[in-house]
């Protein structure tokens, strides 16, 4: 097999065998295949496209790349959750301790920020002491005891994404459906939980910018899901502004424990209650109606607020510790109005400018510093309202960038849906 046929084969928009994916991954793995000709190859699936047979053979020789957390030693149901990236998404702070306190196992490899997005492990160690680095054996016992883990993944665990992904980062093909969907589904797949539970956000702050193409990627997993009998929910969500109000690591922390006492913003309060309604009804084989009064109880009780704190304590996590930054700044309107558009990709990229993310792998983050939105889409303005708080540390932004995130027109606004869509078998 040549690997310079596989290229022009997709080139060509043909279809690749099964054994002509699996080649490619395992020699890309050995580093047998350059660099170069991998992303010839990436670049020519994120032009043609691959048909859902290639896809399922790419998560599949992708999965088999490196290793597979077997979690069956743990009694139950284990559940996962992952979102496709977004900004200010602290969904896993919120989401893992409220189901883990209805006596669900909540088994969750993270990862760090990529590019403009945040990441939950990122956020989780702006908790002074917070460890993300557990052996296998903390991993298990943990979920066994508290029902909550969250880590970062292991080195060896799919490994052809780690190179790919790199690479995609930089070579212009992280926009494809097909791969994100092997991508996602390899690494959820690996990670050894029962099902999954994916937000896949939608809007100008996503990979996915419009509804179509989420729709795509969403069957495209509970497909895959499907064909390794692993039951996938897909939540389609909006992403046109970001979620809740913080964006960036500790602040993103303290909204999420705000969510927890009942007193966050309404968008991620909803989100979150949605996508545990999901699980609970997954890991139970519960209806929707008793899923939703599990919800209920856990919160309005304190339980998932407890359980947060326990989960937290566990992992080493100081919350007495937890600090943003004291220098913030005000961004104010220039105008009267409502606010009928966020540059929410734009936002995310000014926090990361800020210190709250990464340009290179060897970057370290500020985990005090990021942005308050204090006016969302289809709220009223005044001229000299703070539309933002910006929470800044060494490096400083010009405030002028943040105050173009936002449009101001005349208008009143229909309310967007924050659920655009929920997929399933
Ligand atoms: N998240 C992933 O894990 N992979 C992608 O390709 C895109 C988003």
């Amino acid at each position: 097999m040549n690997v310079v046929d596989i290229i022009n084969k997709k080139r060509k928009k043909q279809e690749v065998t099964t054994e002509e994916i699996s080649y490619v991954i395992k020699n890309y793995v050995d580093k047998k295949i350059p660099d170069y000709q991998m992303s010839a190859l990436l670049m020519a699936i994120a032009l043609n496209g691959m048909n859902e047979r290639e896809t399922v053979d790419l998560t599949t020789s992708m999965l088999h790349s490196g290793n597979q957390i077997d979690l069956r030693m743990i009694p139950g149901i284990k559940l996962d959750k992952h979102s496709t990236g977004g900004v200010g998404d602290k969904t896993t702070l919120i989401l893992a301790p409220i189901v883990a306190a209805t006596g669900i196992n909540v088994a969750k490899m993270s990862g760090r920020g990529l590019g403009f997005t945040g990441g939950t492990i990122d956020k989780l160690e702006s908790i002074p002491g917070f460890k993300t680095a557990l052996t296998f054996d903390q991993f298990t016992k943990q979920i066994s005891h508290i029902h909550v883990a969250v880590a970062s993944g292991t080195k060896n665990l799919v490994p052809a994404d780690k190179m790919m992904y790199a690479l995609r980062d930089v070579t212009g093909t992280v926009e494809s459906i097909p791969l994100i969907a092997a991508s996602i589904m390899s690494k959820k797949l690996a990670s050894g939980a029962d099902k999954f539970v994916i937000d896949v956000k939608v809007g100008n702050g996503a990979l996915m910018k419009n509804l179509e193409d989420a729709k795509k990627l969403a069957h495209l997993m509970v497909h895959i899901g499907r064909i390794h009998q692993k039951e996938t929910i897909c939540v389609l969500t909006n992403m046109n502004q970001p979620l809740g109000s913080a964006i960036g690591n500790a602040l993103e922390v303290q909204e999420s424990m705000d969510v927890l006492q009942g007193k966050g913003p309404m968008d991620i309060t909803q989100l979150a209650i949605v996508l545990a309604i999901q699980m609970v009804r997954l890991g139970k084989n519960i209806s929707e109606e008793e899923a939703t009064e599990e919800v209920r109880k856990v919160l309005m009780t304190g339980m998932s607020y407890e359980k947060f704190k326990e989960w937290i304590q566990i992992q080493h996590g100081d919350l007495g510790k937890l600090t943003v930054s004291s220098k913030i700044v005000s961004i104010k309107s220039k105008q009267n109005g409502v606010i009928s558009h966020i540059d929410t990709e734009r936002l995310g990229e000014l926090t990361r400018q800020l210190g709250a993310g990464r340009y290179t792998k060897e970057d370290v983050i500020d985990p005090t510093v990021g942005i308050k939105i204090e006016k969302k889409i289809g709220e009223f303005v005044i001229s000299d309202e703070e539309l933002a708080k910006v929470y800044v540390g060494e490096k400083d932004i010009n405030v002028n960038d943040i105050l173009e995130c936002f449009t101001i027109s005349e208008h009143f606004l229909d309310n967007e849906p924050l659920i655009l869509d929920i997929i399933k078998d």
